[in-house]
């Protein structure tokens, strides 16, 4: 792999199921690899198997679909350098490019311009001690008008994993700043449950449901 080409899983157009922009066409830049492991990852198979391919042949593909948003995602999308460059140059282009990172790697060289919408990982995961510090700590430091381009994701499997998710929104104060989206892990807990002690709690975070899992068969690959 080359400082211009990139691993990719697939590129494809959808409806954005998750995060604060769900419910918009957008074209969705997987890249592949990953190796975080975390339980219940529904995108293991962009682990392995992609194709190589130059950046520009990448920006070429993604605009041919004229969504309004371009996720790059993965995978962990920020394991491969050239994915940099790629955010600069759709951002050049004046494209809305979202980014969804496992929040393992520092989002410190991504461009101000793109939305940042980070996981934070739960003990149900199995890697919660790998979630990085550094990008709550980006994201209280970063300047007012950039604030907005942060935004952060947990994924609930129970209850263990909600009383934990609460402390780290309160000791960091993040749902004061920022866009804090809860979700279910699929099957795995009735969001109306999440959304009983969301209320009981007071807490300011949004539920989210992934909606192309109820759009779409869930396993399927592309959507
Ligand atoms: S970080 Fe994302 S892609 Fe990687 S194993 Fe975890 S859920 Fe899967």
């Amino acid at each position: 792999m080359s400082a211009k080409t990139l691993t990719i899983s697939e590129i494809f157009h959808s409806i954005q199921g998750e995060a604060s922009f769900a419910g918009w066409p957008c074209t969705f830049i997987r890249l592949a690899g990953c190796g975080h492991g975390c339980a219940g990852c529904d995108t293991a198979y962009a682990e392995n198997n992609g194709i190589e391919l130059e950046i520009e042949e990448i920006i070429k593909r993604t605009l041919t679909f004229q969504a309004p948003f371009i996720e790059v995602t993965g995978g962990e999308p920020l394991l491969q350098p050239a994915v940099y460059p790629l955010m600069t140059q759709l951002c050049d282009l004046n494209q809305k490019v979202l980014l969804e990172t496992g929040g393992f790697i520092s989002v410190e060289k991504v461009d101000k311009r793109v939305h940042k919408i980070i996981d934070i990982k739960p003990p149900s995961s199995g890697v919660s001690q790998h979630n990085n510090p550094e990008n709550i700590r980006l994201a209280l430091e970063a300047e007012s008008i950039h604030r907005h381009t942060f935004e952060f994701k947990i994924v609930i499997a129970g209850k263990e994993d909600y009383e934990w998710a609460k402390s780290l929104l309160h000791e960091h104060c993040l749902t004061d700043s920022f866009t804090v989206m809860m979700g279910v892990a699929f099957g795995k807990l009735d969001p109306g449950e999440l959304a009983e002690w969301m209320l009981r709690d007071r807490l300011r975070a949004r539920l989210q449901l992934q909606l192309h899992k109820y759009l779409w068969d869930p396993s399927r690959r592309g959507v």
